[in-house]
């Protein structure tokens, strides 16, 4: 199974350059064109959270910061 992870965007920082967007390759990131942050921009979200593998490669290219990866750790299975 892949590795799953999840992502927080500060909304603070975001400004929609929409770099992490082109560049997760899962396809898990857009822009969320009914929302604005407090500067006027759209955020981006996870729009295909499932999809997510926590690679960080969002969080690398983000050049305002803005997005924090978390993973999920395997738990081994009782038996
Ligand atoms: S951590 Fe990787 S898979 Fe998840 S949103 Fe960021 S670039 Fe995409
Ligand atoms: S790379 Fe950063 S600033 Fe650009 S859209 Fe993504 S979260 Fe926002």
């Amino acid at each position: 199974m892949p590795p799953k992870g999840y992502i927080e965007v500060n909304e603070l920082y975001c400004k929609a350059c929409e770099l992490c967007v082109t560049d997760c390759p899962h396809g898990v990131l857009a822009l969320d064109m009914e929302r604005l942050t407090p500067r006027g921009y759209h955020p981006a979200y996870m729009v295909d959270p499932d999809a997510c593998t926590g690679c960080v490669i969002c969080a690398v290219v983000c050049p305002d910061a803005a997005i924090t990866v978390y993973r999920y750790e395997k738990q081994k299975a009782e038996v």
